[in-house]
């Protein structure tokens, strides 16, 4: 498909929203194709008055939908994943055009969407309160889980569509609306996707449950973190929003789920299947060019075997097809800015001036007749100290930054010394290790893969981290909780009054 056909197939040439071939000027932002560094569009932004619409309406229709039996909510949202389904070629596109990840990891993005819509259905039947026995005669105590409320979703550009469908699936069938203000350099891929989800929604009888926000920061993210009609602020994106967005909605005493950044490591262990090691640290590492929060960014290898599989992974590296993201064969495609190339440069120098040597990499890459922002994979090893400071900082780039270990509990100690806690692996064959690895003075990670590398999670699972990634939990699991309240409820149905811990009130 070319970049007309995606666009038609998902209807954004009429979008009222969307302007193409020409700047309209101010109130409109631009998204970029990163692998030209052209422009693919204009979105018109929301201004305070629009923001305030669609809040106020988000409260409206979650009076209605969350009196919608949650089974009769689920069978919505298996419309809405059949939907996707649908259309999950033409989106997986339109997420590689607007943000520069391969076609397959484009249409992976949203068949982790259509996962979650699956998860979501099941979950409708199973949002399960307990009962607990009472101490007085005749009385018994039951927790029920309520709707919250209108949910806020904040978006990173780097899963512009799963990462809404991990909240808004999950929320949706908990009875909450969906207000998701999603990031200024995904916006058609937001567009496209809540249209989707709205349009099935307003088909079968509930309108206004999944709303959009498209703004500045300023104009929209920060009424959006500063509204006490939004209960919950789900946030996804770098420590530092994170800090900011956290501290603003615990000044109003209001609830925040944050997925922050990763700085994600894999041990090496002499005992592992070095063959599987090298694919999966390869994609960890270079896939989606580094832009997933789960990329691994920092390798601890065993200094007995340090020396030749350095050398194997930096031969593999030096094999990638780095290139247009919509073209079979490519593995890497481009950064999604010049702001994310500069990142990259400066990463690079600071680490060699730190005493780091650079194994392969480290340059733009220039693909054949395209003008964007590619950059080469890049392997650099630490000084004999192990410390490179430049590492402990999330580069959202395809930098792999390699150290070397004697024993595991100092490899431990170099996974866990950074701020951040996403995700972590170790590749053994060794079931002590693994277990040291995994247990409770292991790795402090919220995500732990033995055998694996870091990135490529399955939504089954509570997804999220420690430390200044921010403790928040989505997707699966029992991570439908945050999107709900509890309400512990005591009936007496009895004719005496008895009072709790014996109390005699005569
Ligand atoms: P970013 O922090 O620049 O922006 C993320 C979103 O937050 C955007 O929608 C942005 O507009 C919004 N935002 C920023 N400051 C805000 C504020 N003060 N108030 C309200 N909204 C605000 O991140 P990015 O560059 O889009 O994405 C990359 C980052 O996201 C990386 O750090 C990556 O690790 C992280 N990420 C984390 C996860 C996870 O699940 N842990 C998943 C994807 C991406």
């Amino acid at each position: 498909m070319n970049v007309k056909q995606i666009l038609e197939s998902l209807g954004l040439d009429k979008h009222p929203r969307v302007v193409l071939g020409r700047d309209p000027g101010s109130g409109y932002a631009m998204t970029e194709n990163p692998a030209t560094g052209e422009p693919l569009a204009w979105v018109k932004l929301d201004d305070a008055a629009a923001y305030e619409k669609e809040a106020a309406g988000a409260v409206e229709s979650f009076k209605a939908w969350r009196e919608v039996p949650a089974p009769v909510r689920g069978q919505v949202v298996r419309a809405i994943g059949d939907a996707l389904r649908a259309k999950r070629d033409a989106l997986g596109a339109l997420v590689s055009l607007e943000v520069g990840k391969i076609l397959a990891e484009g249409v992976g993005e949203v068949q982790e969407s259509i996962d979650i819509a699956d998860f979501a259905v099941g979950l409708s039947r199973q949002l399960y309160g307990m009962t607990m026995p009472s101490e007085r005669r005749r009385h018994r105590i039951q927790e029920t889980w309520h709707p919250l409320g209108p949910i806020g979703v904040i978006t990173a550009f780097n899963f512009p569509n799963a990462v809404w469908a991990w909240n808004a699936m999950v929320a949706a069938v908990c009875g909450d609306t969906i207000l998701w203000k999603p990031s200024l350099m995904a916006t058609l891929t937001a567009i496209a996707t809540n249209s989707i989800a709205a349009q099935v929604a307003e088909s079968m009888g509930h309108p206004g449950v999944f709303r959009l926000v498209i703004g500045t920061d300023d104009v929209v993210g920060h009424r959006l973190v500063a509204d006490k009609r939004v209960p919950l602020i789900s946030a996804t994106g770098s420590c530092r929003m994170g800090k900011a967005v956290g501290a603003a909605v615990a000044q109003r005493i209001g609830r925040t789920l944050l997925e922050l950044g990763g700085n994600n490591a894999v041990i090496v262990e002499p005992s592992a299947d070095l063959d599987l090691a090298l694919r999966a640290i390869t994609f960890s590492a270079v896939g989606t060019a580094g832009q997933r929060c789960t990329t691994t960014r920092r390798m601890i290898v065993h200094e007995s075997i340090a020396d030749a599989f350095v050398a194997r992974l930096a031969a593999a590296y030096r094999t990638i097809k780095i290139g247009d993201p919509l073209a079979e064969g490519t593995l890497v495609g481009p950064l999604v800015n010049a702001r994310a190339v500069e990142g990259y440069h400066h990463a690079v120098a600071e680490a060699i001036k730190q005493g780091g040597t650079l194994v392969c990499g480290g340059k733009a890459a220039k693909p054949a007749g395209l003008a964007g922002h590619f950059v080469e994979p890049t392997i650099i090893r630490a000084p004999a100290s192990n410390r490179l400071p430049i590492s402990d900082d999330e580069t959202f780039a395809p930098i792999l930054y390699v150290f070397t270990y004697k024993d595991l509990d100092d490899a431990i100690a170099m996974n866990n010394r950074v701020e951040q806690g996403l995700s972590s692996a170790i590749l053994t064959n060794d079931v002590r290790s693994m277990e040291r690895f995994i247990g409770p003075a292991g790795t402090d990670c919220g995500l732990a893969y033995v055998n694996l590398a870091t990135s490529g999670a399955e939504i089954g699972g509570a997804f999220g981290g420690e430390k200044e990634t921010g403790g928040g939990r989505e997707s699966g699991s029992d991570s439908w909780k945050a999107y709900m309240r509890r309400q512990t409820a005591t009936i007496n149905g009895g004719r005496e009054l008895s009072l709790a811990q014996g109390i005699r009130f005569e």
